[in-house]
């Protein structure tokens, strides 16, 4: 038997209602398997800053340290106040986010499968912005060959591990951001020679989200710095059929955070009305992450369950309304817990 202590953040918008799903999913698995989980609910986002004075307080950040792995809902408003000081707390460096065609979702493609490998640390995303003058804002972009080379080497491990294609395609705009898109280029270039038995090639950020859209198949592994990963992975989401499908992990050498790729969709809050399925994939992403983790071969089975869960009930035509289907939230969920074993 394995027990692992997870942090669950509720969240905003939609969150509590997807965590409520992850939490009856995880407590199947729980029920039913000798994978077993301790859960720690946890305060942050909006509801937090309301309650406490603080979107990310310090007792929130205690209960996540003290656990293996966090699952979390979308957070709205004060979404850069937790999930981007979690991802540099924990030097959460490889935001990991697939997005793959399922069946009986209207998608451009039906035949997707594809991960984007985005770095996490840098970029933009540091906030680093000033007034130049008082009509003028000046926002720094920073790019580093040492968090380029472990992003870069992370996606290539991602390539030879899913053994799928066996493509990366590094995604930059070294024709315009010459030193820094540059170095980030040339580093993902230097780590391309060790993989001789990889497929390495590079576009333009604009090429890229144009070929996403024309030929999503041929997409494998794609590596890119923080906010075109941020941008393309949303694109890529779409493309197989929206956001309500789409998962993501935050990977660091000792600890990850997983989490769906979209945000706290206000427009459907409280109607039970969201797919569950988004941070459902991420806690399958999650029981992976720790079954490697833990060298424990069961985790990842039961980490398998829930996808197969999932895909058995789209070929039944089984689904959320925002991919065509007329179940709700809660009633998708139950039917998820039900089939897995
Ligand atoms: P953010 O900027 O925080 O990423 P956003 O305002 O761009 O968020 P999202 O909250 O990600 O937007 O939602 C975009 C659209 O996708 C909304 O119309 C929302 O209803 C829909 N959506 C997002 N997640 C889901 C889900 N799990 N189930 C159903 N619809 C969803």
């Amino acid at each position: 038997m394995s027990r692992y202590t997870i942090s669950l953040i509720r969240g905003d918008g939609i969150g509590p209602e997807q965590t409520a799903a992850a939490k009856k999913i995880l407590e199947t698995i729980s029920d039913k398997s000798s994978t077993k989980f301790t859960i720690n609910e946890v305060d942050a986002g909006d509801a937090a800053l309301a309650k406490h004075g603080k979107a990310l307080p310090e007792f929130s950040v205690d209960t996540i340290k003290k656990s293996q792995a966090c699952l979390k809902g979308p957070v709205g408003e004060s979404a850069a106040d937790v999930i981007i000081v979690l991802r540099r707390m924990f030097d959460l460096y490889a935001n990991v986010r697939p997005a793959k065609s399922y069946p009986n979702i209207p998608s451009l493609s039906g035949k997707v499968d594809m991960v984007t490998v985005r770095e996490n640390t840098e970029d933009v995303y540091l906030g680093w912005e000033f007034n130049a003058d008082e009509n003028t804002v000046v926002a720094l972009r920073v790019t580093s060959e040492r968090a380029s080379r472990r992003i870069a080497e992370y996606a290539f491990k991602v390539a030879t591990i899913r053994n799928a294609k066996r493509r990366v395609v590094a995604v930059h705009k070294a024709n315009v951001m010459r030193k820094g898109d540059g170095l980030f280029a040339a580093t993902c270039r230097d780590v391309a020679k060790k993989y001789p038995k990889i497929q390495y090639s590079e576009l333009y950020v604009d090429a890229a989200s144009m070929n996403l859209i024309r030929n999503p198949e041929e997409f494998d592994v794609i590596v890119t710095t923080n906010l075109f990963g941020d941008i393309l992975s949303d694109e890529a989401a779409q493309v197989v059929g929206g956001l309500g499908m789409g998962p993501a992990a935050n990977i660091g050498e000792g600890f990850a955070l997983f989490e769906p790729v979209h945000g706290a969709a206000f427009d459907i809050t409280g109607k039970n009305a969201a797919n569950p399925s988004s941070i459902l994939l991420s806690a399958k992403m999650m029981l992976e992450w720790l079954s490697d983790k833990h060298n424990d071969k069961n985790a990842i089975l039961e980490g398998s369950r829930i996808e197969d869960a999932i895909v058995s009930l789209l070929k039944q035509d089984k689904k959320t309304k925002d991919i065509g289907g007329k179940l709700s939230t809660t009633e998708f969920t139950e039917l998820v817990a039900k089939s897995m074993y």
